[in-house]
């Protein structure tokens, strides 16, 4: 899987990520299609934000429909009808948050479905197979997710355990053209933890590196300590994909620190209940003052919400609970999430990234 740097501007990069389903220019920013859908858009309204990467959810679709079955019908590209690349994760963070009787150990995790009680053991090997079968682009290798907060010494060898994991997964991974795999540094909110696990997985040599296991509640300059312990430990030369974030002004601080992929639900999500973000800040459309407000979301967005309705419109759409609302309001999340980014990559193109600004999206 081929990356390559186009510009600098101090720690951050511009880059190019070639994979089999075509380039994706990063900083980038991973629409999430947890089960083959970005929920409350076509695949074409995806690619219309410019979004050329999307995450999928090994967890969800191992259960249903099932790997095999997706596999037996073409693969996750085919059967989403989604040209573009695809990254699935490695199922690991659903099964710590959605699973029932979950028991973990060296092997892997133990558990039963959400779904049905089924019982399933997700292996660093099968998780690889799984991400396989789907067809990603960009395969996570299994780790756990360390619960936060934890005791450092609990933190510790989660950390170790995901690195053994790392190591399965690496060499369980076909080597394909255009496919990679990333390991995911963990170690909690301990800096020297972060550095120790991402020169560990520097060793066993990823296409990509991820870090994991934080935005989940730990505050932003904690997230940013973070990213600073674990970014000079990895290798200039590869994308590094920051996991779980974030709010707007996290992807530019972060953008700053190194950081080349994200990903979040809270763009789609946050559209299913009447929250925008904008480039005067964020709106909540259930919100009374906007029911007789003639004005567009944001005057200055490509999108559909913004360029054919009115606040007004979204705010009773929104009100009424219709599936148009949920369309429209994801629709301009995500391009406004793609404008930021494609914003991002120009500014440091042009090395004005210092004095970056995108509407309410200051680090
Ligand atoms: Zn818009």
């Amino acid at each position: 899987m081929g990356f390559e740097i186009v510009a600098r501007d101090g720690a951050a990069r511009a880059g190019r990520l070639a994979t089999a389903h075509g380039a994706v220019e990063t900083p980038v920013f991973m629409p999430v299609g947890t089960a083959a859908t970005v929920k409350a858009m076509t695949p074409e309204a995806v690619a219309a934000t410019g979004a050329r990467l999307v995450l999928a959810n090994t967890y969800h679709l191992m259960l249903r429909p099932g790997a095999e079955r997706v596999a037996a019908l073409g693969g996750l590209h085919r059967f989403m009808n989604w040209p573009h690349a695809v990254l699935t994760d490695s199922g690991g963070f659903q099964v710590m948050s959605l699973a029932g009787l979950r028991t973990i150990s060296e092997e892997g995790v133990a558990f039963r479905s959400h779904l049905d009680g089924s019982r399933h053991l997700l292996t660093p090997e099968r998780s690889v197979e799984i991400q396989r079968l789907l067809g990603a682009d960009v395969t996570m290798a299994l780790d756990e997710c360390t619960p936060y907060p934890a005791e450092r010494d609990a933190v510790a060898a989660s950390m170790e355990l995901s690195m053994r994991w790392a190591e399965r997964a690496r060499r369980a991974f076909t080597e394909r053209p255009g496919h990679g795999i990333f390991g995911i540094v963990q170690g909690g909110v301990h800096a020297e933890l972060r550095e120790r696990s991402a020169r560990r997985l520097v060793e066993i040599a990823f296409d990509g590196y991820a870090i994991g296991g934080l935005a989940i509640g730990e505050g932003q300059a904690t997230t940013f300590a973070m990213v600073e312990a674990s970014v000079p430990a990895l290798p200039e030369a590869r994308p590094r994909y920051l996991m779980g974030v974030g709010k707007p002004a996290d992807i530019v601080g972060a953008v700053k620190r190194g950081i080349d992929m994200f990903d979040c639900v809270l763009p789609t999500r946050s559209g299913r209940t009447g929250q925008a973000w904008t480039r005067a800040g964020a709106l909540n459309l259930r919100n009374a003052r906007h029911a007789e407000d003639p004005t567009p979301l944001d005057p200055e967005c490509r999108c559909p919400a913004c360029t054919g309705f009115s606040r007004a419109y979204l705010h009773h759409l929104t009100k009424a609970g219709e599936i148009l609302g949920s369309m429209l309001l994801t629709w301009h999340n995500l391009t406004y999430y793609a404008d930021l980014t494609a914003a991002l990559r120009s500014a440091i193109r042009a090395g004005r990234l210092a004095d970056f600004s995108f509407g309410g999206a200051a680090p």
